[in-house]
């Protein structure tokens, strides 16, 4: 597994639910995402009422799930967590709604990977809070209609383009979340740190921040990393010099590109004159899988403006060469 990752790995679950804020006011940053929950909520609260069904889409590592449980704790309801893949069948997903209370949130993560028939159970549950069982065989089956409490489904999804639309289109409320700035990352490191009960510097925190790449749990977990140098190998405190020590035997760089990163970059530079260059040829230059390529390590390339996708094939940029020290 890449340090880099920003997918949940085992090393993450201890420290993510102690990280994880309570509440809204505790959430750094996505500022639009909680403007808007702030009114939904306050006017749910007002009526008395279940809050509409949300989801969030967007990278792993942004707070989506921890978006989930503020919301279940200003709303003062109960959450229940599962997942797409977890529920395999429609009776799973009946009972599931069925033992919720009034006002209970029910958070789905990875909600693109429910399957066709378990999904079919959520329309009329989201929409009408009801499910509809069949009850004997043949021609004596017959449907009945069971209501449900009044919850609220929170859905989470990487691949919003993935979902069917019969089931976007029941949620009322639907948020994109984005990459965290440098500055963000900073606030969100220092409050870690005070949580982990470690001593870190402001310079301490931009460098880890800059090479978190933009992703919360990233930021998490190579805090937690450099702790451990700061405690073995210096007096415990996180400065500039220490950040930088430990990231670099990481093998993170100043950009947050680990060595799969700046195999890819180097080899279309040195091997390609930095393009064009078709995604089969990397693939095959640097012996990894073309779709893997595509998939795990290119969109963050792309999204840092290192690499573009052009008709003719894959170009570097001149951030590239600067990056590498190179005219
Ligand atoms: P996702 O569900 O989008 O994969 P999570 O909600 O599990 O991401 O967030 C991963 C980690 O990052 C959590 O442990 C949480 O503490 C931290 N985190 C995410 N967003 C924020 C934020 N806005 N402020 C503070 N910490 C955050």
């Amino acid at each position: 597994k890449r340090v880099i990752t920003t997918e949940l790995i085992e090393e993450d679950y201890k420290i993510e639910n102690s990280l994880r804020p309570k509440l809204l006011s505790d959430y750094i940053g996505q500022t639009k995402i909680k403007d808007n929950l702030k009114i939904y909520i306050e006017a749910a609260k007002q009526r008395k009422e279940s809050l509409d069904h949300v989801l969030f889409y967007g990278p792993p590592g942004l707070g989506k799930t921890t978006l989930a449980g503020i919301i279940a704790n200003e709303m003062d309801v109960n959450i229940k967590i599962t997942s797409g893949p977890a529920i395999e069948k429609p009776g799973e997903m009946a009972a599931i709604l069925n033992n919720l209370q009034d006002g209970d949130l029910l958070f789905i993560d990875e909600i693109h990977r429910l399957n066709r028939q378990v999904e079919e159970v959520l329309y009329p549950a989201m929409e009408d809070f009801a499910i509809d069982i069949v009850i004997g065989k043949g021609a004596s089956a017959r449907s009945i209609r069971l209501d449900l409490p009044k919850f609220t489904l929170v859905g989470a999804t990487t691949r919003a383009g993935m979902l069917t639309a019969p089931l976007r289109d029941r949620f009322g409320v639907v948020h994109r979340l984005e990459f965290y700035s440098s500055e963000e990352l900073v606030d969100i490191i220092i409050r870690a740190a005070g949580v982990f009960q470690v001593d870190i510097d402001e310079k301490g925190a931009w460098e880890l921040a800059r090479r978190s790449r933009g992703t919360p749990r990233l930021a998490n977990r190579l805090l937690k990393r450099v702790r451990d140098f700061a405690q073995v190998k210096y007096d415990g405190r996180i400065t500039l010099e220490v950040a930088n020590f430990a990231l670099d035997l990481l093998e993170v760089d100043k950009l947050g590109l680990d060595n799969m990163d700046r195999q890819i970059l180097l080899t279309m530079l040195e091997k390609f004159s930095g393009g064009p260059v078709g995604l089969d040829t990397i693939a095959a230059a640097i012996g990894e899988d073309a779709g893997t390529l595509e998939d795990v390590y290119e969109p963050y390339l792309i999204q840092n403006g290192l690499l573009q996708r052009t008709p003719r094939g894959r170009i570097v940029t001149d951030l590239v060469y600067k990056h590498f020290g190179l005219s």
